[in-house]
């Protein structure tokens, strides 16, 4: 999904239309009618498999849930744990992130996991997830001394 080319001294990378359609496809599909922030996220697994999520808003605000949870928790649903990518896309909001909420459950999924996040003209920013989120919250249970 993720295609690297050095004709150039820097790396190019793209990614496929088949990603970019959905995750368009995706945001068109959001609920917000409060924030207006229409959002759309596409995990792509090592099986190559693509689990798109959208942004569904809730009249109490709390209760919202986040594009990038909706697909990680639609593909986790399917049996699907091994991510490697994520595209982000938001028309309202040029080269979206992730919220920290989302960075914290992705990271326990996918510690590796390269997000992408794309503008409205198909550019793209590549962001390792540990470089939006180094030190995730790891339960331990070990005893406190
Ligand atoms: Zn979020």
């Amino acid at each position: 999904m993720v295609k690297t080319s050095s004709t150039s001294s820097t790396p190019k990378r793209q990614i496929s239309k088949q990603l970019i359609k959905m995750v368009k496809k995706a945001a068109a599909a959001s609920h917000a009618p409060y924030s207006h922030i229409n959002v759309g996220a596409v995990l792509y697994a090592a099986t190559g498999s693509m689990h798109a999520g959208t942004n569904i808003e809730s009249s109490s605000y709390s209760l919202t849930m986040c594009a990038e949870r909706t697909a990680l928790f639609t593909a986790l649903s399917m049996g699907i744990r091994d991510f490697q990518l994520l595209l982000v896309y938001s028309p309202q909001i040029a080269f979206i992130v992730p919220c920290g909420a989302c960075l914290q459950v992705l990271s326990e999924f996918a510690p590796d996991l390269l997000i992408v996040t794309m503008n409205e003209h198909d550019e793209f920013k590549f962001l390792p997830i540990k470089t939006l989120l180094p030190t995730p919250f790891v339960f331990n249970r070990q005893p406190v001394r």
